[in-house]
């Protein structure tokens, strides 16, 4: 399980359910971070196989999750494919957001 640190009060955690601490609900936030790891990884097969609209949407809706680098990346390689150089700046800024 990853280690995390409490959204409410900054505690690093390690596989505690509830902060140690403040006892915020990590499950929950464990959970959301899994689907956005999920959703990465679905993403990052279809831009293997060329299927930059799904690479996108994916990414999407990992970044939407999360905001990570990886998704950020990721939709700015899949809008980058599909020549798309609008979105993939929007992406690319959002990368250096995140
Ligand atoms: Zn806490």
């Amino acid at each position: 399980m990853a280690t995390l640190n409490c959204p409410a009060c900054s505690k690093l955690n390690q596989t505690e359910a509830a902060c140690t601490r403040c006892g915020c609900d990590l499950a929950r936030l464990r959970a959301v971070m899994a689907a956005a790891k999920e959703a990465l990884a679905e993403g990052r097969v279809s831009l293997q196989t060329g299927d930059w609209a799904a690479a996108l949407s994916w990414s999407e809706e990992s970044w939407r999750l999360r905001h990570t680098v990886e998704a950020a990346r990721l939709a700015f390689l899949a809008a980058g494919a599909m020549g798309d150089t609008r979105t993939a700046a929007t992406w690319h800024r959002h990368g250096a957001e995140a």
